[in-house]
């Protein structure tokens, strides 16, 4: 176990429901989903936010965006899906590796807040 709970679904130390895996990227379903469709994506090497990864590795967070938008094709988001990210307390942030959110499969409404 490591101090980084995805980290440790990376090992399969904590359990979790994969729905795609790449050599360098992960998704499972979201423990507490906010719609019908609620997957994570990670990469599988730890940076803390989004930009932790875009100044480190801007391919790899590329390859995790492609890779949201496969499970989107995969989970037949065909009428539509959003993909959102936290970044740091003040957005929600609550796990420190960082993530991509896709949700869908109903109406999603506006972005607010
Ligand atoms: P965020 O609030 O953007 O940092 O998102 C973290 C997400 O991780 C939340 O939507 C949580 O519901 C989700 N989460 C927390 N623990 C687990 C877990 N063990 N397996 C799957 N998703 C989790
Ligand atoms: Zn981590």
């Amino acid at each position: 176990m490591t101090d980084c709970l995805f980290c440790d679904i990376v090992a399969g130390d904590v359990p979790a429901t994969k729905v795609l895996e790449t050599d360098r990227a992960l998704a499972f379903r979201d423990i507490a989903p906010h719609a019908p469709v609620h997957v994570v994506v990670i990469p599988k090497q730890h940076f803390v936010d989004t930009h932790d990864i875009a100044h480190a590795d801007p391919e790899l967070l590329g390859e995790v965006l492609r890779a949201a938008t496969d499970v989107a094709v995969q989970e037949g988001l065909t009428g539509g899906y959003r993909i959102l990210t936290n970044t740091g307390p003040d957005s929600g942030q609550t796990v420190f590796h960082v993530h991509v959110h896709v949700l869908g499969g109903k109406n999603l409404g506006a972005l607010a807040g």
